[in-house]
């Protein structure tokens, strides 16, 4: 085990996981990339992304260089975990649509499960044990309808030729997208005011033409997006008070 474990220090990064004291590292290897980027993720998961071919001491100096900003992003993290709401379905309880909160209340006999009429939530008190799940259908039908006219004048302003967006559950990212110009986005990102509910779209937009954070991808989010740099700021920090079940 020991002399397994020294073998590998030795040993070119491979895609997986590495122990480097107590962390634990998912090491995602990119081969054009020319440099390691750590990234400490919202559910904690810490991902080192490396060029191809550098050797795992180099990659163990790299994160203990760097331990001090690890515990420190990791400690933010479990902060936020704090702030994120546990919702109730009882009547009263909060719930936020593009950057509003209404109310819920309960209701004996409706039309459809989850309705949003004059400011209020309407739930079938008879689907309250499907609720959560109700609800999250609810924001993807939503989003659906939602943000393929929104995104529009952004996809033509960016020239970023956007095929189709899927609004699912994305774990912890708020959107992605694939080679093909689909773009996918969490149906949290509903709860958004309308202005960070665009800095998602055009984030991902922004990958249509650079799949990577390098500066050429930022430098097309500030072109379609001049004050991207405060919205994503708010984003940080009020996207760790979504509810997220
Ligand atoms: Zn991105």
């Amino acid at each position: 085990m020991a002399a397994a474990a020294v073998a590998e220090q030795l040993g070119l990064v491979r895609a997986g996981l590495l122990q480097v004291g107590r962390l634990e590292i998912d090491v995602v290897v990119v081969p054009d990339r020319r440099s390691v980027r750590l990234t400490v993720e919202r559910d904690a998961r810490i991902t080192a992304t490396v060029p191809a071919g550098i050797d795992v001491a180099l990659l163990v100096s790299t994160v203990k260089g760097r331990r001090r900003w690890i515990y420190d992003k990791l400690d933010e993290r479990t902060d936020e975990a704090a702030v994120r709401p546990v919702k109730e379905f009882v009547t009263g309880e909060g719930f936020n649509y593009l950057g509003r909160s209404y109310r819920l209340k309960l209701v004996d006999d409706a039309r459809a499960p989850v309705r949003l009429v004059r400011g209020r939530f309407m739930m079938r008190r008879d689907d309250l044990d499907r609720a959560e799940d109700e609800l999250i259908a609810w924001y993807r039908d939503r989003g659906r309808a939602w943000l393929p006219a929104r995104a529009e004048p952004w996809a033509q302003r960016m020239r970023a030729p956007v095929q189709d967006i899927v609004v699912r559950r994305l774990g912890y990212r708020w959107g992605s997208c694939n080679r093909d110009g689909g773009v996918n986005i969490h149906w949290a990102v509903m709860q958004l005011p309308p202005n960070l509910v665009d800095y998602v779209l055009v984030h991902e937009l922004a990958h249509l033409h650079r799949k990577d954070h390098s500066k050429e991808f930022w430098a097309v989010v500030a072109r379609a997006m001049p004050d991207y740099e405060v919205r994503r700021a708010e984003l940080d920090k009020l996207g760790a008070t979504l509810w997220l079940p």
